[in-house]
């Protein structure tokens, strides 16, 4: 039911001071490991041919199909006009030097004010003149926000907008880029850059957020740490290789020996990753990235991520899937392992570390792909392209739950909480020009008990006549948009209104792990899921109330949800948000 819902994409890189950047997404949108919006399956991207419009009749994308970028007049806190420009000219350099991707990105000079036909210093009085999507001027404005007036408060570093969407050619006609100068002595001036890298891989794609090596860097709880290393050395080993587009920017532990030089991950996103460039390669690819292509010297690596179940297997979107090469050096790398010798670390001629060099007991994090499933390739579907040979391990690990909303990581309101956080499935050759696939990844510590197979029993709107549930469980049930519902859930803001047609109800005695996965059998429309505890308050059950443990509401007829329960008493609502189903709903818990 998310038609009303208009998704403010607020990306923060966050550290212990909420850094944050960002940008919207329109319905009907989705995002995406890779990238940032996918319309039915098919990513947005810029144009490759002439895009002009507006009142200065100016291009978005040149007839060669170099994407123009129109630069702020105005300092950026700290940083004069000239010494700001020159870093967004080097990130933009950046992005148009991935020798496996064939877009490039060209400064067309500064910002026109329509009507003076000056260079202008955007700032908050005149902002919405360059960044309206009823009025766009196609510049593809990167904003100088010098005292931090237009971002506003709240540690919000940045921040990213597509300005115009072609959603018949899914295209990102015009796009912009605010930064925030207010941050620039805080973070320094490297780390700052670090920021703006990310911030553009935002826009250059759009791409999504990616996790690899960042959330390990940062000594997530989520994360899987390697053994024989304390939090200091997993920052040194791990953060220069971080992802320029992980979500987070994280400071360097107290045991660091680069947090010397080094006070967070800023500098380290500064220049591009594996990672990055293969997302934008993939959307953007020269002759030869992708397998597929005559004589490539890749090889890719595709498959599911699924819930094994006595009636078949349920392919599970939103799972950060990892391949990392292991025939140079194993992973995890052995303890002692650091990214720079000795820890000291080269710097280019701007002060920006340059990567970590070749070493084969660092190759696992440095030649390492990562992508989310269920985004462009089908239900639980996953593709890694620009693997260059060898060895690889595929492993799944759970998304930093942090990373929701304008931190996402792919399309989930909700991050799906692993049983096994970290979850191996082997080594797969990769030989250049082949795809290995075809093996699925079946999630770890499901029930492996047999689906309990129910037919619904109407009435079941009201709570006290929810049908009860021994789980795990497969129902069968049918419904439409016209029929009774007694309990509803509002969505906040004015968003919308769910109504729950159908009830169910299990109990857990203790924690677990419950996923529910509800598809159609026949019909069309749109189907939404949520599960709640006893405790809802009544009638109306506001989307954030304590009680509401989870729910799939986007526009699909299909849902997931996935969540952790303490014992007690739940209840699961299908709403028939449009239309008219027959429908299967499992539900499956945690051994
Ligand atoms: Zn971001």
């Amino acid at each position: 039911m998310t038609r009303n819902k208009k998704l403010i994409r607020i990306l923060p890189l966050i550290a212990l001071f909420a850094l944050a950047v960002s940008g919207i997404v329109l319905s009907p949108s989705a995002r995406a490991g890779g990238p940032l919006i996918v319309n039915n399956g098919t990513p947005i991207r810029w144009p490759r041919g002439l895009t002009q419009g507006g009142p200065l009749n100016s291009q978005t994308v040149n007839a060669s199909g170099t994407v123009l970028y129109h630069v702020d007049s105005g300092p950026l806190g700290t940083l004069s006009n000239s010494e700001a420009t020159a870093l967004v000219d080097r990130i933009f350099g950046l992005y148009s030097s991935i020798p496996t991707a064939n877009i490039r990105f060209s400064n067309a000079g500064p910002i026109i004010d329509p009507d003076s036909r000056q260079p202008v210093d955007v700032n908050s009085s005149n902002f919405g003149k360059f960044t309206s999507s009823t009025r766009p001027t196609f510049q593809n404005p990167i904003v100088f926000d010098s005292d931090g007036s237009i971002t506003g408060g709240g540690g919000v570093l940045g921040f990213f907008g597509p300005l115009q969407l072609d959603g018949i050619n899914n295209f990102q006609v015009e796009g912009f880029v605010v930064l925030n100068g207010a941050f620039v002595a805080q973070l320094g001036k490297i780390p700052f850059l670090g920021v703006f890298t990310h911030e553009f891989g935002h826009f250059a794609g759009p791409l999504d957020h990616s996790q690899i090596n960042g959330n390990i860097a940062a000594n997530s709880a989520s994360a899987s740490l390697p053994p024989g290393f304390n939090s200091g050395q997993i920052f040194d080993l791990y953060a220069p290789f971080t992802e320029t587009v992980y979500p987070f920017i994280f400071n360097a532990p107290v045991g660091s020996q680069l947090r010397n030089s080094f006070k967070d991950s800023g500098a380290f996103i500064a220049s591009l990753d594996m990672d990055t460039k293969n997302a934008l390669s993939s959307l953007y690819p020269a002759p030869g990235f992708f397998a597929s292509d005559p004589g490539s010297p890749n090889g890719a690596i595709e498959g599911r991520v699924v819930v094994r179940t006595s009636t078949g297997d349920i392919p599970v979107n939103g799972i950060d899937v990892i391949a990392r090469r292991i025939s140079k050096g194993a992973y995890p790398p052995a303890p002692g392992t650091v990214s720079f010798p000795n820890n000291q670390v080269p710097l280019d001629a701007d002060g920006v570390p340059l990567p970590p060099p070749a070493q084969d007991a660092t190759d696992s994090l440095a030649t390492a792909s990562s992508a989310v499933t269920g985004v462009q390739f089908g239900p639980g579907r996953y593709r890694l392209d620009g693997l260059p040979p060898g060895d690889y391990m595929v492993e799944v690990v759970q998304i930093n739950p942090n990373a929701t909303g304008g931190s996402g990581i792919g399309p989930l309101d909700t991050q799906v909480p692993l049983i096994v956080k970290e979850q191996t499935l082997g080594s797969v050759t990769v030989n250049a020009g082949q795809m290995a696939g075809g093996t699925d990844i079946v999630l770890a510590g499901f029930s492996n008990a047999p689906l309990v197979a129910v037919s619904e029993r109407e009435p079941n709107e009201k709570a006290a006549k929810a049908q009860s549930l021994a789980i795990p469980a497969e129902v069968t049930g049918s419904g439409t948009d016209q029929d009774a519902a007694k309990l509803r859930v509002i969505f906040p803001g004015g968003q919308g209104v769910g109504l729950l047609n159908d009830l169910y109800t299990f109990t857990l005695t203790a924690p677990k792990t419950v996923f529910l996965s509800l598809d159609p059998i026949s019909g069309s429309g749109d189907m939404d899921l949520y599960i709640f505890s006893d405790a809802f308050p009544g009638k109306k059950i506001p989307l954030g109330d304590a009680s509401m443990m989870g729910f799939g509401a986007t526009e699909s007829a299909s849902e997931q949800v996935a969540v952790q329960l303490p014992a007690g008493n739940y209840f699961i609502g299908v709403s028939i948000f449009a239309g008219s189903f027959n429908y299967r709903l499992r539900v499956i818990q945690s051994q």
